[in-house]
């Protein structure tokens, strides 16, 4: 059955791409029955960053993609956190090195960047650690064994390489790319144990995918270069490879690059699924749930950067997600992110919320006590005319306060002495009524307005300008009725000074 994993490094903020390859992942495994797995890779102690981890889990959780087994999601394949599973490396580079499929390598820097420089001078275009340099660059093929254990007894600080071929074509099937097929040649003997007993990325991240019987590898096109090493690893280890899919990158909205966390900032859009802190520099990185954003309309803008269901269709939820989901219909070409049309899903899913929920979220952002049934008018008056539910006390809040300024503009073309002494006609009989809503209420108005042959339109902008000191907003007839005559009365008076 389906087994599928995000596998982060707890480096810092998760980066919507991020998010992206997370909730392909999710996906695709609720698509086949499968199993979504977050496994932590922390194997570089010098990237590690405080809080990261929690921040992953939070953040995930936020936008609803959650795993089936992880570090705190439990699991039979733990631990979860690479850290934890240092012994279980060791093994497997031991089983590489006895097998001579791996060396010891003994060089210290200065002696690479030696290497690094005869290699330049040489002119050799694209320098590797590798099958034909190796012999030049290290001496640690020529050793004895004995001379090797020496080395070791004296504890000599050493890292463990794969022992790459010469001459080998690589290939593999990408079900995003195609087929991928690259010479041992062009690659480097990477290092799988570093000199301080911790794996490597490639290391850790091929022992566990074996062991935790990862079926698809679905992961940012940034790990392309190293999947031909990958494959190297699990044939020396004498294991199937898994199935990759590469997804594609995500570039600024003109096309033009990758869409950094920089680019990002200067186009003054949010990129993290969660504010983030950085606890090294101090620096404050915006996002989507404090700007406002719903999970799931984060979700259906997230799961059509780099993949097209094909057809017209555009608001997918989540189950329709998992029911559209697969792999071949991701797109090759990056993904241009465009954060209008993120707000453009964020309406629609406005629109879907119910009475309820919107009211709530409403009345949280208030700083002051209000009636719920009043909150829920007012709420609903807004709704279409927002794009976040965050930007809906400063669009309402006409209804808290009366006009200061009226719209100048709309003053001068609208603003008469036949309108405003209609108006306050209006408002006078509005205020003798027991009780009126917005029909009713504009029954009388067009009523008032007939005694004179006027149309309503002829009084309908002076009318909002006097309650709003607007030209736009809500509807006239709701704002009418939740306002009350008293308020309606003594704004157009206010208005006609
Ligand atoms: N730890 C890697 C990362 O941070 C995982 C890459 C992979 O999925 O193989 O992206």
């Amino acid at each position: 059955s389906v087994r599928v994993r995000f596998a982060p490094s707890p480096t810092g903020a998760l980066h919507i791409g991020g998010v992206r390859t997370a909730l392909y992942n999710y996906l695709f495994a609720k698509k086949n029955n499968g199993t979504f797995i977050l496994r932590i890779e922390d194997t570089d102690q010098n990237r590690f960053v405080e809080g990261a981890e929690s921040y992953i889990e939070e953040a995930l959780s936020w936008a609803g993609i959650v795993p089936d087994e992880g570090v705190s999601f439990g699991g039979e394949f733990g631990p979860y956190r690479q850290s934890e599973r240092k012994d279980i490396y060791k093994k497997y580079a031991q089983q590489l090195l006895d097998e001579g499929k791996a060396y010891y390598a003994f060089d210290t820097p200065e002696e690479l960047d030696a290497m690094r420089d005869r290699l330049k001078e040489a002119r050799v275009a694209n320098p590797q650690y590798n099958a034909v340099t190796r012999m030049q660059m290290s001496n640690s093929l020529t050793l004895s064994p004995e001379e090797t254990q020496a080395k070791l007894d004296a504890g000599e600080p050493y890292v463990i390489r794969i022992k790459l071929p010469r001459n080998e074509d690589v290939r593999f099937k990408d079900v995003v790319r195609g087929w991928v097929v690259v010479n041992t040649a062009t690659l480097d003997d990477k290092i799988l144990m570093k000199s301080d007993g911790m794996p490597t990325y490639h290391m850790a991240n091929i022992v566990d995918d074996h062991l935790m019987e990862i079926t698809h590898v679905i992961r940012g096109e940034e790990w392309l270069p190293s999947a031909p090493l990958h494959i190297m690893l699990y044939q020396f280890l004498g294991w199937e490879a898994p199935e990759f899919a590469h997804l594609p990158l995500l570039l600024k909205p003109d096309g033009n690059g990758k869409l950094s966390k920089r680019a990002a900032d200067q186009l003054g859009f949010p990129i993290f699924p969660l504010n983030w802190t950085d606890p090294q520099s101090g620096e404050l990185s915006v996002g989507f749930r404090e700007t406002g954003y719903l999970p799931d309309a984060f979700i259906n803008f997230l799961a059509l950067l780099g993949w097209n269901p094909g057809g017209e269709k555009e608001l997918f939820s989540i189950d329709d997600l998992i029911d559209a989901f697969s792999l071949e219909k991701i797109n090759k070409a990056g993904a241009k992110f465009d954060i209008e049309k993120a707000k453009w899903f964020n309406q629609q899913y406005l629109k879907f919320m119910s009475d309820d929920d919107l009211t709530d979220q409403f009345i949280a952002l208030l700083d002051f006590e209000i009636d719920r049934d009043r909150a829920q008018r007012i709420a609903l008056s807004l709704k279409e005319r927002v794009t976040f539910v965050q930007e809906m006390p400063a669009a309402g809040n006409f209804y808290f306060e009366q006009p200061n300024e009226y719209d100048s503009k709309i003053a001068r073309k609208k603003w008469n002495e036949e309108a405003a002494s209609k108006l306050m006609e209006f408002a006078t009989e509005l205020r003798q009524q027991s009780s009126y809503n917005k029909d009713s209420a504009k029954q009388l108005l067009v009523e008032v307005l007939e005694r004179d042959q006027l149309p309503l339109g002829k009084v309908m902008p002076a009318l909002r300008l006097a309650l709003t000191g607007q030209g736009g907003g809500p509807d006239l007839m709701d704002i009418v009725e939740i306002l009350g005559a008293e308020e309606v009365y003594n704004r157009i008076d206010k208005a006609s000074e």
